[in-house]
């Protein structure tokens, strides 16, 4: 908890004070990010930090392996798709971007068992892949798994999104379009889903 605080003088003596007039503006005005992320919660990827966005830039999701689970509007608790519904039908942003990450643990857990100690939670959610697993497993031999499956997830989570039927629409509209994108932790790259299913390192600036 110290060293959350020192980074809170921080911010309070660095970050806020240059943006203070910024997030007035936003306080006053409000939020009208043009972007949202799906991303995963793992601490090494903190997509403000790889878009360099400033505070009312992106809105973002994060969860346990990027993942959206499919269009279910019943009584169970999603938060995922909470934020989907904000993001999308009030906010309405225009570009919506799902972004995996290397070395997740997450789709770690998909391919060789969540630990026994996070079968609660985990394990169910997991389970939302299983058709990108199976795609993971039916890689080459010679190709890397968990990167296989990474990037399988991705377009999992990507396919899930135009089963809300509002994001489909605004889809076939024009007005959203979506994205797949994956981070390489150790490289710090980032390569974006083309239409020909392929991911493609982003030319560094
Ligand atoms: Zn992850």
């Amino acid at each position: 908890m110290e060293r959350m605080l020192d980074g809170y003088h921080r911010f309070r003596a660095g970050q806020w004070a240059d943006r203070r007039r910024q997030f007035e503006r936003l306080a006053d005005a409000g939020q009208s990010p043009r972007a949202m992320i799906v991303s995963c919660a793992d601490s090494r990827v903190d997509p403000g930090m790889i878009f360099d966005a400033g505070p009312g830039e992106i809105l973002v999701v994060r969860n346990v392996a990027n993942l959206v689970p499919p269009y279910a509007p019943d009584s169970a608790y999603h938060g995922t798709s909470a934020a989907l519904e904000f993001g999308v039908r009030v906010l309405k942003v225009r570009d919506l971007m799902v972004m995996g990450h290397g070395l997740c643990g997450g789709v770690r857990a998909m391919l060789e068992g969540a630990p026994p100690e996070a079968s609660d939670f985990i394990a169910p959610w997991i389970g939302i892949a299983d058709r990108a697993k199976r795609r993971a497993l039916a890689c080459d031999d010679g190709a890397d798994r968990q990167l296989c499956c990474e990037q399988e997830v991705i377009k999992l989570s990507l396919d899930n999104l135009l089963g809300f039927p509002w994001i489909a629409e605004r889809v076939a509209e024009g007005s959203l379009r979506l994205h797949g994108a994956h981070f390489d932790i150790r490289t710090g790259r980032l390569s974006v889903l083309g239409a020909d299913g392929e991911f493609t390192a982003v030319a560094a600036g």
